[in-house]
């Protein structure tokens, strides 16, 4: 996989200041926001791109709260966000609008998902080993619900996972019971 990767600029937000540093792999183009220092493991949130969630503040799925808390935690804490560009669970934003029209006649995700002729979950994390092997990191404390997470980093030493707390709300009760149910997910 050739890899480009940009200079590390500053990025000031309202969780705190962190630096930041692209990259691109092929047509996609990643981003690492982090803080230093690391220490021994650091924090690592793995996060897919959700443009709905994350930008649009939607509130039919946690995309948007998740980030915000790994953005905060990091903040304090120190450690990285992997923000990788696979929107909808790397069906892309046509096809998540799709599924999301089939969600609107009763299917729940992992329907609309099949529906469409795709799997629950697309996403893929090699990426992550290359960023993490980048950075000299060996060890982290991955920020997650998702166990199957886990197991897709499996080059990567995890000595810990810290969970994700977020409220749900009348929109996303649904999802977010089906993430657990068929997806595995520990809320
Ligand atoms: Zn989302």
């Amino acid at each position: 996989m050739k890899i480009e990767i940009s200079e590390i600029a500053q990025l000031p937000t309202e969780y705190g200041e962190f630096l930041i540093q692209a990259f691109k792999e092929g047509e996609k183009e990643h981003l690492v926001i982090f803080k230093e220092p690391f220490g021994d493991a650091p924090i690592v949130r793995v996060h897919s791109e959700c443009l709905t969630g994350d930008a649009l503040g939607s509130l039919k799925c946690d995309c948007g709260p998740q980030l915000h808390f790994a953005l905060e935690t990091i903040a304090k804490e120190g450690g990285l966000v992997l923000y990788l560009r696979q929107e909808g669970r790397n069906i892309g934003l046509l096809n998540k609008v799709n599924a999301y029209a089939l969600q609107d006649q009763g299917l729940d995700t992992v329907e609309a998902n099949h529906q469409l002729g795709f799997s629950a979950d697309e996403r893929s994390y090699e990426m992550v080993e290359e960023v993490l092997r980048y950075f000299k990191i060996e060890k982290i404390r991955l920020l997650t619900n998702n166990p199957k997470k886990i197991e897709s980093l499996e080059g990567i030493e995890i000595v810990e996972r810290i969970p994700i707390v977020v409220r749900s709300n009348r929109y996303n009760e649904k999802y977010l019971r089906t993430k657990k149910k068929k997806m595995g997910h520990l809320l």
